[in-house]
């Protein structure tokens, strides 16, 4: 099978930078990285093709015998072993490094022209909004179709020209040694065409950058992590080509009282030391309105209370989850003279009665001694 051109994979011009190169193969990389797509063959495929191109055009030596002799030039000057020591996984920390508008996917190239890039938008949501979903507007920045030149890239009033060099074939073939290589028109990279006058507002490019804004519908039950994808909202395509798609990715900001689990809600409730020992009616919160809760007497602190079915829809459906509230007893503070008087009447009862009335401390103190007997060896 002839292989593809290594700008073309790239999706980059021929005079690109070293950043414009490790920026296209990132975003490549992103996209059909084996761990994003488990199982997919032709992912995988892209992936190696992307990484060798890679390798070839960020190595200057590698890439100017390449810009010579193409493919023939970098596989002779790689002494026969290839080209090594690029450890696919071990790189992604760099590769997904500092991506903010991570732009993965990108251009295939090709009589029907460039795919626009996918665009991802990560959408802060409150946990209610999860939970109840919502509708976002979100404003995204994005390449559209320049309006000046209809997408050509020529000033208005020029035209796009058949490409001297390949004579509007896109291909060109180039004479080394025995071998006659066939490869992408430098001049044109494949498009046939060249733009002798530029349109001033694209530069030439076809595609402006716009802020575009959206409204999301978000459905109630997402989670962190969780992504939407908006088919087309992308970037535009390039001459012609299909736009790429929006994801966005939801992030939910923590909440002050509730934090979630999978389908389930926690959240801690104080009480005071009174209601822990007599028992009583609580009032908590939930994510939609009060509740009460009957807190038993002899509570102690740490004890969890599950209220069934107010905790969370999955947006992939199955059960609501619950609400679990920890209880957390609290020592009274700011007493006064005659409630620190009263306690300690209390605590002289406590003793008198010749009850036990601390669960833990026995076998607490048990714990503490057998401690100590054992640290004796
Ligand atoms: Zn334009
Ligand atoms: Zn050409």
């Amino acid at each position: 099978m002839a292989k593809r051109d290594y700008y073309e994979i790239l999706s980059v011009a021929r005079n690109a930078s070293e950043a414009e190169i490790k920026q296209a193969y990132r975003r490549l990389a992103m996209k059909h990285h084996p761990d994003r797509n488990p199982g997919d063959q032709v992912a995988e495929e892209k992936f190696k093709e992307a990484k060798e191109a890679y390798e070839a055009l960020s190595d200057p030596r590698k890439r100017a015998a390449y810009d010579q002799f193409g493919h023939a030039g970098v596989e002779g000057a790689a002494g026969g072993g290839g080209f090594g020591g690029f450890g696919g996984a071990a790189d992604l920390g760099d590769i997904f490094g500092g991506v903010f508008r991570d732009i993965f996917g990108g251009g295939r190239g090709g009589a029907q022209g460039y795919r626009g890039a996918d665009l991802r938008y990560t959408l802060e949501l409150t946990l209610e909004e999860a939970v109840f979903g919502t509708t976002a507007k979100i404003r995204v920045p994005t390449l559209v179709t320049c309006a000046a030149c209809a997408g050509s890239g020529a000033k208005p009033g020029t035209k796009p020209t058949t490409c001297p060099t390949c004579r509007g074939a896109g291909q060109v073939r180039m004479q080394q040694g025995f071998f006659s290589i066939q490869q992408t028109c430098p001049r044109c990279q494949g498009r046939g065409t060249i733009i002798p006058e530029p349109c001033e507002t694209c530069r030439g490019n076809g595609r402006v950058e716009e802020q575009k804004t959206l409204s999301v519908k978000v459905p109630a039950g997402v989670d962190n992590g969780d992504r939407i994808r908006l088919s087309g909202e992308g970037e535009a395509g390039e001459h012609g080509g299909p736009p790429g798609d929006l994801y966005v990715q939801i992030q939910v900001k923590p909440h002050p009282i509730f934090t979630r689990e999978d389908s389930d809600l926690y959240c801690e409730v104080p009480i005071s030391f009174t209601i822990a020992a007599l028992g009583g009616d609580l009032e908590v919160p939930t994510l939609d309105g009060r509740l009460s809760l009957k807190i038993p007497p002899e509570t102690q602190t740490g004890k969890v209370f599950r209220i069934r079915g107010k905790g969370v829809k999955p947006v992939r459906g199955g059960p609501t989850g619950d609400l679990l509230c920890r209880t957390l007893v609290e020592t009274p503070v700011n007493l006064t003279r005659e409630q620190k008087e009263l306690l300690q009447q209390f605590a002289e009862t406590m003793e008198a009665g010749g009850k036990r009335h601390t669960p833990q401390q026995g076998s607490w103190l048990d714990g503490v001694k057998k401690f100590f007997e054992d640290m004796k060896f």
